[in-house]
């Protein structure tokens, strides 16, 4: 029995870990990935926004992560697998065998890119697939590219891309961007990238990777070929809650209720980052829910409100 078990170890977990640590509980972090740290391991840019570290990329920020807990005594498993969960028990079941048990539960799973679903998506990952603008843009220098989708990342991945390549198509299913102002401008006064608006791609085409892309344009009668050496999808995101969604109160796209304790609709059930902030997804957030979190646990349990066998 665990006073606390947290599932998921990106900025959230991380951050929940060390303090549910620091505050005396006994703490196991549980990681499906064979690494910790989630969303920063996409990230190829600065972070100047998460203030004091001005970190030069995802990695540069983990490492500082890594550092801040490494003296911490939480148990840290990374490579596991969920079997099932039962939150009102707090009670989980590994794919190994094993059987957890724990006073609190912290959700902490983040989300993950949306996929299109369309042919080629899958097939053509490392051959034409573009995985980010800023990291591969080398690779596609001098070839024209298509990104789809019409947020922050699909336009601020466009520029990037727009540096290297002689042209980046931007399809985009609604009538109107909805990047932020500052990208929006630089796309229409940038020579090299084009918008689609009101379009879609249906296929992505190749032999051996990819070469084009089809595009159906909402005015258009039937789909067209253009021709790209890459493609670069960014169409948002999905709330990791498919494990808890049965036995917790979500809302229409997923993303876990809290109130402002981080608590969900099952009592000792926590959910902090990503995963239950649609509004605000960034690292602060995440690390700020982690010890809110942490601290309401800590007080629960010194209160007593809390016993080894759920509520005393
Ligand atoms: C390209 C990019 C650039 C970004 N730039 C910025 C920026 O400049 N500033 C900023 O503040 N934010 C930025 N963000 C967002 C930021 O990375 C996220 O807000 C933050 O990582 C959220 O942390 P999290 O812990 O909630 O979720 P995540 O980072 O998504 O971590 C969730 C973890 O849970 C694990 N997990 C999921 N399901 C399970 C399961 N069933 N069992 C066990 N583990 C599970 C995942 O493997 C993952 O490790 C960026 C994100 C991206 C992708």
């Amino acid at each position: 029995m665990h006073d606390v078990i947290i599932i998921g170890a990106g900025p959230a977990g991380l951050a929940a870990a060390r303090w549910c640590d620091e505050l005396g509980m006994d703490t196991l972090l549980l990681e499906q990935a064979e690494q910790v740290g989630g969303q920063l391991h996409q990230i190829y840019n600065a972070i100047p926004n998460y203030l004091g570290l001005d970190a030069t990329n995802g990695k540069q920020l983990l490492d500082r992560f890594n550092d801040s807990v490494k003296e911490s005594e939480f148990d840290q498993w990374t490579g596991v697998s969920i079997d099932s969960i039962d939150l009102r028990a707090r009670k989980i079941s590994l794919h190994s065998g094993e059987q957890l048990q724990s006073i609190a539960i912290i959700i902490a799973t983040g989300v993950r890119r949306r996929a299109l679903g369309i042919q080629g998506e899958k097939e053509f990952v490392g051959k034409g697939i573009i995985e980010s603008g800023s990291r591969d843009k080398a690779q596609f220098a001098g070839h024209d590219v298509c990104v789809i989708g019409g947020g922050d990342a699909a336009a601020e991945n466009a520029l990037s891309l727009a540096e290297v390549c002689p042209t980046v198509t931007l399809v985009n299913r609604g009538r109107k961007l909805r990047a932020r102002r500052g990208f929006t401008e630089q796309l229409t006064t940038n020579h090299c990238i084009t918008v689609f608006p009101e379009s879609v791609v249906t296929r992505i085409l190749g032999r051996d990777r990819v070469e084009a892309v089809e595009i159906l344009r909402k005015d258009g009668l039937k789909p067209f070929q253009l021709a790209v050496r890459g493609v670069l999808i960014r169409i948002g995101v999905e709330a990791n809650s498919d494990l808890f969604r049965e036995q917790i109160t979500v809302d229409d796209n997923g993303y876990v209720a809290v109130n402002a304790e981080q608590e969900t609709s099952v009592p000792f059930v926590f959910a902090i980052g990503d995963v239950s902030n649609p509004l605000s997804p960034t690292i602060a957030s995440a690390v700020g829910a982690g010890a809110t979190a942490a601290k309401v646990i800590a007080s629960r349990l010194n209160a007593g409100t809390f016993s080894k066998h759920g509520r005393s």
